[in-house]
């Protein structure tokens, strides 16, 4: 059987894989067993924050990996311990839980919000509101925390207690929180799976403003805009917030399975012992690989995605058979003429690789990805387009 035939045998049929069975990469370049090169516009989702076998990277992990792999949260571990306060250093916040994936970060913020109110408030004030066109994660309660229908009606009944807005309505929002049973506000900066939108600065002040006034938790979900994506360090410093949580996950890690719900001031003594826990969370080779990234997401790191950013849109704005072009940094979204899929299907026959995004193609090369490799994708990207 070839790979292709044993994968579809046996693995869940969950994925719609495309027609490339990967077997190495080295930086923005992914080699497919045929040996022919892709450059990668996707990193995995915006995980391999420097690319595919970055050499920083492996040789973090395999250094933890020789030493120990794994020893449960029982006992204290460097890298885990290091990584929760690198992150609290640079954003200001008190407290870390690692999990292993965005929905588990995004599981763990809900309970935070949830329990604050119900230490202060009772428990009747439990609801999470949340934005339509949102992804919070595929677990049944992150499911109920997502704003897309689409996700939900062959699971239900979903965990009770969301509330689903529209982004952009501030009115909305007031009218959401006005009856005294919210417990916290989830939103994403730039809503990723949603179509790369990027929120209204304006709004995005807005919520955090409501928030405040209600002594509601303010739980940014940056799985997707963190860790450098967006051209900041997360993309809530893009707009002078400071949420109450934030989650993070995918290009934290560099590759390796890990998630973190960080928690600011005011939420920082919620969880106690007993109170939540992870097997896996807080692994140290994980941790050891995430400190390899996090320490390198310096402001020159920063202003190169930025740079880069503007560099795709000025190159693809305007451009035959391209309508538009959304998202911050290098998290980007293109609308174009012909349907996505047979835009990204061209790409993969001429050697790149993008993601999709509801009808849009989605971009989320290496923060790191040299200009001229990344000039040779938008000029096939464009070709692809025409
Ligand atoms: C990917 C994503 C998630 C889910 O992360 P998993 O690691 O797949 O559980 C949650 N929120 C956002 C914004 C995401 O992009």
């Amino acid at each position: 059987m070839s790979i292709r035939e044993l994968d579809e045998a046996f693995v869940a049929g969950t994925y719609r894989r495309f027609p490339v069975e990967i077997v190495s990469g080295h930086g923005s370049v992914a080699v497919g067993a045929d040996g022919k090169e892709y450059i990668d516009m996707g990193s995995g989702i915006g995980v391999t924050s420097f690319g595919l076998s970055d050499p920083e990277w492996v040789a973090a992990v395999t250094a933890q990996l020789s030493r120990v792999q794994h020893t449960s949260n029982l006992y204290y571990t460097e890298p885990c311990a290091a990584l929760a306060a690198r992150i609290c250093e640079r954003t200001g916040s008190k407290k870390v839980f690692f999990g292993n994936s965005g929905a588990e970060a995004n599981e763990c913020a809900i309970k935070v919000a949830r329990k604050y109110a119900a230490d202060k408030y009772g428990a009747d004030r439990h609801v999470v509101v949340t934005l339509k066109n949102s992804f919070h994660g595929r677990t049944l309660t992150t499911l109920a925390a997502t704003g897309q229908d689409s996700f939900h009606k062959l699971f239900l009944p979903l965990t009770p207690g969301f509330r689903h807005v529209a982004a952009g309505d501030v009115d909305e929002l007031s009218r959401a929180v006005a009856g005294g049973d919210v417990a916290g506000i989830m939103i994403e900066c730039v809503q990723g799976e949603g179509g790369v939108v990027a929120l209204d600065p304006d709004y995005i002040r807005a919520v955090a403003r409501i928030a405040r006034e209600n002594d509601i938790v303010l739980i940014v979900d940056e799985v997707q805009t963190g860790n450098g994506r967006t051209g900041a360090l997360y993309s809530y410093m893009n707009f002078g917030i400071t949420p109450d949580v934030f989650t993070t996950a995918k290009g934290l890690g560099g590759g390796l399975p890990i998630g973190a719900c960080v928690m600011g001031e005011r939420v920082a003594g919620v969880l106690g012992y007993g109170d939540h826990g992870s097997t896996f969370g807080g692994n140290p080779a994980a941790c050891a690989g995430a400190i390899s990234i996090f320490d390198r997401l310096d402001d020159e790191l920063l202003d190169g995605v930025r740079r880069r950013g503007e560099l795709i849109r000025r190159e693809l704005s305007g451009a035959d058979g391209i309508e538009s072009v959304t998202g911050m940094g290098l998290m980007v979204g293109v609308k174009t003429k012909k349907p996505a899929g047979e835009v990204v299907t061209a790409c993969i026959e001429r050697g790149v690789l993008c993601l999709m995004a509801k009808d849009k193609v989605r971009l989320l090369p290496a923060l790191n990805i040299p200009d001229d490799v990344l000039m040779s994708a938008l000029s096939v990207i464009k070709s692809a387009a025409k």
